[in-house]
């Protein structure tokens, strides 16, 4: 069985930036160690290019970095619109979309709350009240102008304002990897984008393709159970063993709580939930909606997933797992949980 998530836990330990293994590379961008199997079809040229797509995308889409577009975009808050490619407007376009249907629980401009918490970086801290209050109010997605006249511009409207889309950004790049296999007319592959993976075409001998799903309270590479799914499918999970410091005797994680729901706004989404996991053709798509549905929990997520076309599993702090009908069918348990 070929596991989507198997190599990585290999790969975190080893400290190399590329490593070749039969018929499968890796490479540390996008924040997060990517891996790509292409099985008897690898060859370097594909995977360079592939490689140097993400790279690109990275260029473009990172905010932790000063020479991407989206820096740009970020630096000119409040100031002027900046121009911006036909590819960040189009990542820009669909994170508004899922921002006006979640009711904003997923929010691109979420950019001044990361940095805050600095989850995921060396220096992460429970910040003081006033300091989260002062960034969540600069967090607001209909302050975001998108414009396609003038060749496409983005504004955000206030200053300190800022742009993270660390939510959608993987999706995109494995959508945008996933053409390129198409193009090259490679017939199978496996693109695993840091725990947004891509099962491309069908499995030797039309077998389906088994996809761990994280168990969240493990190290990285144990399943809480297993997905088969038959054909291209894009699997991606979002939760809170990705990015997370403990202080306090607990665990702050990166997924942020923008809803008025819960009264914790501003802090690590907490509403009995490990992790979402979402299944869809589109990446992008998919990784927006787990990052929404997680924010959002479980009711209110399945609806949304649902009437996004998606199948969904939520792993619960209970051990529980529940989720769609089709994702549960997919489903099998491996783990220390349960299906009520
Ligand atoms: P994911 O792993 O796809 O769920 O994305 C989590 C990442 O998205 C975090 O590390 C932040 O960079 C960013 N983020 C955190 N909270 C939110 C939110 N509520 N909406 C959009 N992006 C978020
Ligand atoms: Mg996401």
């Amino acid at each position: 069985m070929v596991f989507a998530a198997l190599a990585l836990s290999i790969f975190l330990n080893s400290g190399c930036k590329k490593i070749a293994g039969p018929g499968a590379q890796a490479e540390y961008v996008l924040g997060t160690y990517c891996r790509i199997d292409l099985f008897e079809n690898g060859n370097g040229e594909l995977y360079n290019r592939l490689f140097s797509r993400l790279a690109e995308l990275d260029r473009l889409l990172s905010a932790n970095r000063d020479d991407s577009e989206l820096a740009q975009v970020n630096r000119n808050a409040g100031l002027e619109p900046a121009s911006v490619s036909p590819e960040l407007l189009a990542v820009l376009e669909r994170s508004l979309y899922f921002a006006e249907i979640s009711g904003g629980a997923f929010d691109p401009t979420v950019g001044p709350l990361v940095k805050l918490w600095g989850i995921g970086t060396e220096t992460p801290r429970i910040p003081p009240e006033e300091e989260i209050r002062v960034a969540l109010d600069l967090v607001n997605w209909r302050d975001l102008e998108i414009t396609r006249q003038n060749g496409g511009t983005a504004f955000l409207k206030r200053r300190g304002m800022a742009l993270d889309l660390g939510a959608i950004a993987k999706g995109y790049a494995a959508d945008e990897l996933a053409e390129i296999l198409r193009k090259a007319g490679i017939p199978r592959a496996i693109i695993d984008l840091g725990g947004n993976a891509y099962v491309w075409g069908t499995k030797n001998g039309g077998d389906p393709w088994s996809i761990g799903v994280q168990d969240p309270m493990q190290e990285r590479g144990n399943y809480a159970g297993i997905l088969k799914l038959g054909n291209s499918a894009s699997i991606v999970s979002s939760g809170i063993y990705e990015r997370y410091f403990t202080e306090n005797g607990r665990r702050w994680h990166h997924i942020m709580d923008l809803t008025e729901a819960g009264g914790r706004r501003g802090y690590p989404a907490e509403n009995g939930l490990f992790s979402t996991t979402v299944i869809l053709t589109s990446s992008m798509d998919a990784d927006a909606l787990s990052t929404a549905c997680f924010v959002l929990g479980y009711e209110k997520g399945l609806a949304l997933a649902r009437a996004n076309g998606a199948e969904i599993l939520f792993i619960f702090e209970d051990k529980t797992i529940r989720g769609s009908p089709g994702a549960l069918e997919a489903f099998s348990l491996t783990g220390d949980y349960r299906i009520p």
